[in-house]
Parts: C-alpha cells; structure tokens; sequence
C-alpha cells in the first residue's frame, strides 16, 4: 500500500471487533496498529464482560450442584463451603491469560499495539496521548458502556453496573437487579447461587425480552425455582443511598403508585449505550443514528470517506460474535475481498442454569410479518442423556416455513443450549429445511438428539414422545 501513511491501518478499541479485524487484516498482509485506551486488550469482552462472567456462573453452577445435586447422584460431600477471595481470584487469572493471549496473538500476526485514548483528527489522521498517526484507513471499534437510568448514580460500590458486579468484595444480603435482561439474569444468578436474596425488577411483562415467550416462561420457572424473585412490568424511576443501603423507587409499568424497596447492594443492567465520546466525531461530521451509535453502509463505511466502524457502537445485537465477525467481513473487504455478515444467523445465548438460546426469528416476529410457519418442540424431559445427566429443564423449538420447510428460527432452553445452537446455526446459514436436520444422524445418548427431534416435528413427527 502506499508508503504516504504510517499505517494501511488504525483500528481504535481492542475489543472482539477492533482485535479481530487488527489480526485479519495483517493475516492479510496489510500493516496495522491497534490502539486500546485499556492498558490490557480484549475490550468489555475479555476484560468486564464475557470472560469474568461466564468464569464465575461456572464457578457457582458448580456450587450449586454440589449443594443441591450432589445427594440425589449418590456423592456425599460434607462441609461445603466458599472461599469468596478465591473464586474472584480465579475469575481474574483467567481474564489476564486471556488478554495476554490477545497480546501474544498481536505479536504473532506483527500487528502494533499501542495503548492511549485516541482521536480521529481527519480522514487518515489521528492523535495517541499527543502522538500524530497517519493511517489509510480507520476503523473504530469504541464498543459501549453500562448505562444507567435518570435519578441513579453508578458509584460502583452500592449501586453497581455489570463491572463492579463482577468484583462485589462480600455477598450483599439483599441485591436488587433492575433489567431482566442477560446481564441481570446472568449476574443475578451468579450473587443468588452465593447466597444473596435477589429480587430482579423488569419493566417488560416477561423476563429475556427478545427471546422465545413460550420458552421464557419456563425459563423465568427455573430460576424462580432456583431462588430467584422476579417483579415483572416494573418500571424502576430512581435509586438512592441511605445509611443502610439503597432505597429504589418503582412504578407499575403502566402507571400507578410509587413503591419503594431497599436493597444493600443494587446492579443496574439495564442496558450500554455506544462509546462515540473522544473519537472526534463531531468535529469530523460522522452521522450517528436515532440511537446515538455509528451509521454505516453494509460495507461497514461511515459517510466520511476512509473511517469505518464496527461491533457494539454500531446498530445491531450488542455481542461479542457479531462485532467479530463483522471486524472480519471488514479486514477482508480493506484487503480487496468480498466478504460479508449473514444477520439473521447470528445466536445469541444466555449462560444460566438452563441455559437459554436462540437463533433467527422468534414465532412473535413471524406473525407480525405474517409468515405461515410451523413450530415443532421436543421437552429435554424426553432426551435419554439430559435425563441422565439430571438436566431435564427446557425444550427445542424449531421454526420452520409453511411452504419451504426452511428453517426460520431455532430456541433451546436447556442443558448445554449455548453449544447446541451452533448446529441450528449452521443449518441456516445452510440454508436447510427441518427435514434436513431431522434426517441427518445425531449421536446417541446425546442432548442433539432433542434438536433433531424438535426439526422432525417442525417437518412430520417426533418419535421419542
Ligand atoms: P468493546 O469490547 O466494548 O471494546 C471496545 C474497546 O474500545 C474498549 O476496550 C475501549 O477501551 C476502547 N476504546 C473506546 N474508545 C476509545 C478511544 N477513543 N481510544 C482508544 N480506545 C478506545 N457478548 C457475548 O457475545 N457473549 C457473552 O457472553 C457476553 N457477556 C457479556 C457480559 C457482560 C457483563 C457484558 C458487559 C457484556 C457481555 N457481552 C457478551 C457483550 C460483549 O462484551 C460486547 O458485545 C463486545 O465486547 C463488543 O465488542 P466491541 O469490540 O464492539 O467493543
Ligand atoms: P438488556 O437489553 O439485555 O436488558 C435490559 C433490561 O432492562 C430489559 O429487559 C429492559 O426491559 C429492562 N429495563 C430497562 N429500563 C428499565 C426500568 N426503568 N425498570 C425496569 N427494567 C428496565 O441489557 P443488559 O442485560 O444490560 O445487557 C447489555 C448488553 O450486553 C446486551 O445487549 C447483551 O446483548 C450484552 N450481553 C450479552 C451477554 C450474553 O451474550 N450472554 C451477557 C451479558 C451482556
């Protein structure tokens, strides 16, 4: 590329999106700078966000298993305890191998990294703590932040976002979850499992907004039954500090009386909002959409010519796969290849006990379109290995067109569900029909057998029930 530029290019984050799209683009033979206000690289994911997370709902599905399984499977294990200091001291280990693992894969693939804020001065220039950068193209890759609601201040102490929930020092006595969305059912689950009475207030008449209804009640079931409390169609107006707490202020959704609720310790996961401060966008004339995140072409362009952008700051589902794959798409289009992100085969999942995922349009979304479709189920309770495995909660759905038989969308709650949804996955990215999947061998005794069950009731009968 051309020698008049210090770099072919300068990717601004090192979350899932900038880090990914850095190393592609070198694979690919372009020179390349990634630069990370964070002093360790791997963004909200490795850092604050995925990584810890699922490292501690692992930590504590295991406690939870010894505490209320164990008995049932004939293993006798007295004097159960935790060690609080320990299981964060793991969480931590794992999140700093694998932001050295980034940094290794960085040296590997000669791309450089720079830590510093940096600030899109024009097209094909930026500033580092003060340094002058020139580059062909700019990627940003900002990523979001927690947000919060009017009237409550994240200190990070008491009133937490996601990040302080992953490092709370004690188990609160009572915690307070405002969103019943992934981050609040998800950390929720992780402080109820340790002991703290956890009432979760959501605004939506039904927990996991976004996924399958059907299955989000049974879903919203487990947990209850795990020890969680739900207050659904809740709207949380404001939450301040007392010398005892926190007293939250809510209102049914719908309008009425003000209650109150007092918590020790309050975790707002009520959604992130895209990080667009510092960039220089402003100045730059970079058009944001109605939501305040980066408007670009399908080709991930900005309007101003030379700067893309990619993951959380632009629209669509804010997760960590789908900023990688859209910072790939984009490595390879910069290096002279077509490349491309199929939307509407993209999973998302929700790491709990059970575990709860989707993939492609959910049986609301298709009768708002009108889309003849039929639905076919299979309950893990009739799955020989889940029930072996004592995970009987949950069931597959396969949604399959009325016409074509082609897969529309797949929901699984249940044992194992983030894994499994990479077959449903593959099988629409594919393009296959129910019958596809029905007719194809599945291992036995294995929880693959409820999907494939699942798609041979989409398309004729299940067999097992
Ligand atoms: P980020 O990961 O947010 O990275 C952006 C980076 O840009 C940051 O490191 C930031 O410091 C840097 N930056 C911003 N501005 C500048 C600047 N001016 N100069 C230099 N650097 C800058 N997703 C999943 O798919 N699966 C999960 O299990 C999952 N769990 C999650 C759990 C939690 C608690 C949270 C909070 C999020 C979780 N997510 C999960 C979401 C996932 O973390 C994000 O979707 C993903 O990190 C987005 O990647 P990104 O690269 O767009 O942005
Ligand atoms: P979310 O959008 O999943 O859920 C927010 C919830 O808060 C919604 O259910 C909403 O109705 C509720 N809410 C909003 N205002 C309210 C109010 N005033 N009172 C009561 N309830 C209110 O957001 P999140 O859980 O904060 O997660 C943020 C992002 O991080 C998500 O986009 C998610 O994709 C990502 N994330 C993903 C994973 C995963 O993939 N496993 C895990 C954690 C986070």
């Amino acid at each position: 590329m051309s020698d008049n530029f210090d770099y072919d290019l300068a990717v601004v984050g090192a979350g899932p999106g900038g880090y990914v799209c850095a190393l592609r683009a070198a694979q690919l033979g372009l020179k390349v700078i990634c630069i990370d206000k964070r002093m360790t690289p791997g963004g909200t994911c490795l850092n604050v966000g995925c990584i810890p997370s699922k490292a501690l709902l692992h930590a504590t599905e295991r406690l939870e298993e010894a505490k209320n399984e164990f008995e049932s499977l004939g293993i006798e294990a007295d004097n159960l305890r935790f060690n609080l200091a320990r299981m964060m001291e793991r969480k931590n280990k794992i999140v700093s191998d694998t932001v050295k693992g980034v940094g290794f894969l960085f040296k590997k693939n000669n791309v450089t990294a720079r830590t510093g804020e940096a600030t899109i001065t024009a097209p094909g220039k930026l500033h580092v703590n003060g340094e002058k950068l020139t580059a062909r193209h700019i990627v940003i890759a900002s990523g979001s932040a927690p947000m919060s609601l009017p009237n409550i201040e994240i200190d990070e102490q008491t009133i937490v976002s996601s990040t302080g929930a992953l490092s709370l020092p004690k188990v609160p006595e009572r915690l307070v979850v405002i969103g019943a969305g992934v981050i609040g059912v998800e950390l929720g689950s992780v402080w109820q499992r340790l002991g703290a009475n956890v009432t979760v207030l959501e605004y939506a008449d039904h927990i996991a907004p976004g996924f399958d209804r059907g299955l989000s009640k049974q879903f919203q079931r487990s947990l209850t039954k795990q020890g969680l409390k739900f207050r659904l169609s809740t709207k949380v107006t404001g939450a301040e500090k007392t010398p005892d707490g926190v007293k939250i202020s809510m209102q049914p959704a719908a309008g009425g009386d003000t209650e109150t609720l007092e918590a020790d310790v309050v975790l707002v996961a009520v959604g992130r909002r895209p990080i667009t401060q510092g960039l220089g966008l402003e100045a730059l004339g970079i058009a944001l959409d109605k939501n305040g995140r980066i408007a670009t072409d399908a080709h991930y362009k900005t309007n101003v010519d030379g700067i893309y952008a990619v993951g959380d700051v632009i629209p669509g589902l804010m997760l960590a796969h789908k900023a990688e794959e859209e910072g790939i798409a984009l490595a390879e289009q910069l290096a002279g290849h077509a490349a491309h992100v199929r939307y509407d085969a993209i999973p998302s999942v929700i790491y709990t006990q059970p575990e709860f995922a989707m993939v492609g349009r959910t049986e609301e979304a298709l009768k708002a379109d009108g889309v003849e479709y039929r639905a076919g189920s299979f309950p893990f309770m009739a799955n020989a290995r889940a029930r072996a495995i004592a995970c009987t909660d949950g069931a597959v759905k396969v949604l399959s067109c009325a016409k074509t038989d082609k897969i529309l969308g797949v929901h699984i709650l249940g044992p194992c569900a983030g894994e499994l949804i990479a077959e449903a996955t593959l099988a629409m990215e594919f393009g296959a029909s129910a019958e596809d999947v029905a007719r194809t061998c599945h291992a036995h005794p294995t929880l693959s057998e409820a999907v494939k069950e699942a798609a041979m009731a989409a398309y004729d009968m299940p067999l097992h029930i």
